[in-house]
């Protein structure tokens, strides 16, 4: 689910950054209180603020889902340094599960935006497209941006109702050098739970990629 906030004036960030985000005197409350942290999904040119969340019967997140227009929520920030590199002679590789992907949508959106030089790559896995956030939009950004690739893969297609001719199976080092003639060349980020990242870090350890040329965001509390 994703939400969208009006955006504070004179409220500034970077792609790739986020949010604490909590509810003013909710109804409800749970043993992890009022407050979540969420990576900002929309990017800086765009004129809303907007977050999006796995939903799970939490009660921050029963609350968070009812709440009306015009409802009032507080947030700090932003937080963090998960943002592109500026080297643009290095492309960048975004590894991509599921929720993940909200840091990557502001930060794919904003380069196409700005036309900045650096080659990029969204290897994005989800088990069907119809699990997957901002599939579609993904997508078409490549006819925006001639430096960017989308590379989409699903895991159990089978169970899907809609036709797909992109990857299926995990993200792995094969997959990679469909695209990648060098792996030792780009910077690569993953974000999400940290199951996932721990993953992700593995597969790139494992084929020579050190951690100088890794970057991840995890999202804990899954
Ligand atoms: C920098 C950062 C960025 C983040 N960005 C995002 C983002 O963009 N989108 C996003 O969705 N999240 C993001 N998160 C995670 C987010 O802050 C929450 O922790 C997460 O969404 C879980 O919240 P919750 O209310 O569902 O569970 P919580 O109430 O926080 O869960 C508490 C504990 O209970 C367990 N638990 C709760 N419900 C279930 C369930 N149904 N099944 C199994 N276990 C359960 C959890 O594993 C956890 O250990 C980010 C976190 C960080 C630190």
């Amino acid at each position: 689910m994703a939400f969208h906030l009006e955006k504070p004036v004179d409220f500034q960030f970077k792609a790739g950054q986020y949010l604490n985000v909590s509810l003013i005197d909710p109804p409800e409350t749970d043993a992890e209180g009022n407050t979540r942290s969420f990576t900002i999904a929309s990017a800086p040119f765009e004129a809303d603020l907007v977050f999006a969340s796995r939903m799970r019967d939490t009660a921050f997140k029963r609350i968070l889902k009812t709440l009306t227009l015009r409802s009032e929520i507080r947030i700090s920030g932003p937080f963090g340094s998960f943002t592109l590199h500026t080297d643009t002679s290095r492309a960048a590789v975004f590894l991509v599960g599921g929720i993940g992907i909200t840091p990557f949508r502001s930060i794919i959106l904003q380069s196409a935006k700005d036309k900045v030089a650096h080659k990029l790559y969204l290897f994005y896995s989800n088990r069907r497209p119809e699990d997957a956030a901002f599939l579609d939009e993904l997508e078409k950004v490549e006819k925006q941006n001639s430096n960017y690739k989308f590379i989409g893969t699903m895991t159990d297609i089978q169970k899907s109702q809609r036709p797909w001719q992109g990857e299926t199976g995990h993200i792995t080092p094969q997959m990679l050098l469909k695209w990648i003639s060098n792996l030792k060349g780009p910077i690569y980020y993953t974000a999400g739970p940290p199951g996932m990242v721990a993953v992700m870090r593995q597969m790139l350890n494992a084929s020579g990629i050190g951690d100088d040329d890794i970057q991840t965001e995890e999202f804990t509390g899954y």
